[in-house]
């Protein structure tokens, strides 16, 4: 049995950077599911497909390859070998990728992908419906959650420190609109499991909320 820790939560409610240092300090694997969401749009805009064709989306699913790879202690995405980790970070990656995850055929050409992530000694898994669609029999599962104004606060610093111009207040419409349609969506809702513990991180640090989560794993 390999265990899976599944974090799900909406974007900037600090999933990422909570799943990976948790990762670490268990010394298990980490599966960043947002990133083929991600992968998979970058991938339909290089070849120029049309976002309201389905079909074409869901071939692109099945058919783009998606890497990682641990460089100089950052993880970098490999998309049909090049390495789009920069662009899979852009709020127009971010946009696609909510697109493209509303189609549930997408949805299903990425399960046993996310699904071969599970191995030994142990997953932490970062996304949307980690605990309740990709891994429901998962021991350990969280939700995080946070304030729109403080995860667009969030975005917003992350972005200013790569030198990326945006205003706060751009941040917080985008945040809101990608919400209301990942909460939206017919197929893979964004909703806590009924067996997550939930966490509400506005206003902790970062440390703080790791340490949350460790204390839920037995020691
Ligand atoms: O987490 P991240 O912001 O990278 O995810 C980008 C988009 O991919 C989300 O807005 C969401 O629509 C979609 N996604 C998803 N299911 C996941 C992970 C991401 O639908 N497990």
């Amino acid at each position: 049995f390999v265990p899976v820790l599944t974090i799900d939560g909406p974007s900037g409610s600090g999933k990422g950077t909570i799943s990976r240092l948790v990762a670490q300090r268990l010394g298990w694997h980490y599966l960043d599911s947002g990133a083929l969401y991600r992968a998979v749009g970058v991938a339909a805009g290089w070849a120029d497909l049309d976002l309201a064709d389905p079909a074409a989306l869901v071939r692109c699913a099945f058919d783009t390859r998606i890497g990682f790879r641990e460089q100089a202690g950052e993880l970098r995405v490999l998309v049909n070998e090049v390495d789009a980790t920069d662009e899979l970070r852009t709020e127009t990656a971010g946009a696609a990728a909510s697109a493209i995850a509303a189609i549930p055929e997408v949805r299903a050409a990425l399960k046993d992908r996310q699904r071969a992530f599970r191995q030994l000694p142990g997953l932490v898994a970062d996304g949307r419906d980690m605990g309740t669609v990709i891994f429901p029999d998962a021991p350990f599962k969280v939700f995080l959650t946070a304030s729109a104004e403080e995860r667009a606060e969030r975005r917003y610093k992350q972005l200013k420190d790569k030198g990326v111009s945006v205003t706060l207040d751009g941040l917080l419409r985008e945040i809101l609109a990608r919400d209301a349609r990942d909460a939206q969506r017919a197929v893979a809702p964004l909703r806590p499991a009924i067996d997550a513990v939930r966490i509400d991180t506005t206003g902790l640090g970062i440390d703080a909320v790791v340490e949350q989560v460790l204390a839920l794993l037995p020691a």
